[in-house]
């Protein structure tokens, strides 16, 4: 007998489409269509309520690093809900779990990130380093400076304060009015907005946008630059080697705190344990989420360096933020064996020396000339390749073409889950992928590449003879 948590395809699908909303959903057109009901999942591979398997190319939403199944992370979290299933760290108290792994991530975080904030989600901690970098301004006897840089086409969560920090223009349209003070420069996106300079000089250029913003607002007005390592849900954009390093000298220059927004990047994902080791530079104050559980619960974390942490600790007075959540002993306990399990198996080394090398080669072998890919790039175990209508021009489908739905539908239908970011096909796998996995995504991949290029021609030609 099923039980009522699974039920049969169907009956999910109808309950489902009476009562839950789902997020970043056209609700009315997924009601009609009915929900695909996921019902299991082990190792890198998903099922659904058909029988159909799926490799998830995706790792979930960029977080399931240790793949599913994980029996150490199941009784983690068995074990601790036995002794205590929960209790707050607001009232003068705290639990072994939520301790230990505050010490765990001030070790393996580099230079003086040495103490953490928790909550739940990427939203709640990119919250968090926004109310921390502004008191610490306060405290710091600048009050002045509150505004916030960020970039166009960024991604930093989808709470009020989380949209109108990031730059997603359909996020913005919908969460109006936004947050005042929050200033965009531009993204480190060479191949859409570089091309006639070499990626070093534009990785420079963008970054002296930054100092152009911080003169403009005035220096004494400035709280923070935040950035993600690689930007993620804007469709895997990996800067330029130079963008980084003169970031943090900019920063450095007006006396800006660096905020690195490493909830993708953080855990390997790049092949180094944070994505700002990886891109030469060392943030002030990181938020993470995502990778630190691999997805098994929700956790997030703020670590935060020496010189803010110790204006909040010799404050004399609350930091009056926080969450119920915030140090959860099931999800801390999760998140420190998941940590343990990325250092026992050398996770870490094992992205960086072994399959990323594999896994960014064979994209490139099996994808890179395909005709509707103009532009692979990627670091670590993440990729993003631009789909173009003209791969020497580099020209783009019309909005009419939305090629990069059509193409993750047929990754769908042929059992492999990649996501499309406008017309940009990512890959985020799980980190344990095996060599003959990388394979088989690939060779699946290629084959919806060729199903989207038959369909996306049709359509041309169809475009042209209406025209
Ligand atoms: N920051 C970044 C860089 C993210 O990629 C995300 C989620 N994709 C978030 C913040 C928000 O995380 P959450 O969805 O857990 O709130």
């Amino acid at each position: 007998m099923k039980t009522p948590a699974q039920g049969n395809g169907d009956a999910i699908r109808t309950v489902d489409a009476q009562h839950h909303l789902h997020p970043f959903t056209d609700s009315g057109k997924l009601n009609a269509r009915g929900a695909r009901v996921i019902t299991r999942a082990e190792g890198i591979y998903l099922w659904d309520s058909e029988g159909q398997r799926l490799m998830d190319g995706m790792s979930g939403l960029w977080c399931v690093n240790l793949g599913y199944g994980r029996k150490e992370l199941i009784a983690a979290a068995t074990q601790q809900m036995e002794v205590l299933p929960y209790y707050n760290t607001f009232f003068q108290t705290t639990n072994a779990p939520a301790a230990r792994l505050a010490q765990a991530i001030a070790d393996i975080t580099p230079g003086d990130l040495n103490h953490v904030f928790f909550a739940s989600s990427g939203s709640e901690a990119v919250d968090t380093v926004i109310r921390m970098v502004r008191h610490y301004w306060t405290l710091n006897g600048q009050p002045r400076r509150k505004a916030l840089i960020a970039r166009e086409n960024a991604y930093h969560g989808s709470t009020v304060a989380g949209a109108s920090l990031g730059g997603m223009g359909p996020m913005h349209r919908q969460a109006t009015p936004l947050l005042p003070d929050i200033h965009r420069i531009p993204q480190p996106y060479w191949y859409g907005e570089g091309r006639g300079l070499s990626e070093d000089e534009f990785g420079l250029l963008c970054a002296k946008a930054l100092e152009d913003k911080i003169l403009e607002i005035g220096p004494e007005n400035v709280a923070a630059f935040i950035g993600e390592p690689v930007q993620g849900a804007g469709g895997v954009i990996v800067p330029p080697a130079t963008y980084w390093p003169e970031v943090q000298r900019i920063c450095r220059k007006y006396d800006i705190l660096l905020a690195a927004d490493e909830v993708i990047c953080g855990f390997g994902r790049t092949g180094s344990w944070f994505g700002c080791e990886t891109f030469g530079f060392q943030p002030d104050i990181m938020s993470m989420a995502k990778g630190l559980s691999s997805g098994y619960l929700p956790i997030s974390a703020v670590a935060v360096g020496d010189r803010i942490a110790n204006a909040l600790i010799n404050a004399g007075d609350d930091f009056n933020h926080g969450f119920t959540y915030s140090g959860h002993p099931v999800a801390a306990a999760v998140a420190l064996e998941n940590i343990r399990l990325l250092q026992e198996e050398r996770v870490v080394d094992y992205v960086a020396n072994t399959i990323a090398p594999y896994f960014q080669t064979r994209i490139r072998e099996r994808l890179g000339h395909h005709p509707l890919s103009g532009h692979i790039e990627g670091v670590g175990l993440l990729a993003g390749i631009a789909l173009v209508r003209d791969r020497a021009s580099g020209t783009l489908f019309d909005s009419e073409i939305d090629v990069g739905t059509i193409c993750r539908d047929h990754c769908f239908r042929n059992g492999l889950v990649m996501r499309a970011c406008g017309n940009r096909m990512v890959f985020c796998p799980p980190l344990v992928i095996t060599p003959a996995e990388v394979d088989e995504m690939v060779e699946k991949a290629r084959e919806c590449f060729d199903l989207t290029y038959d369909d996306v021609r049709a359509l041309i030609l169809d475009q042209a003879q209406a025209g």
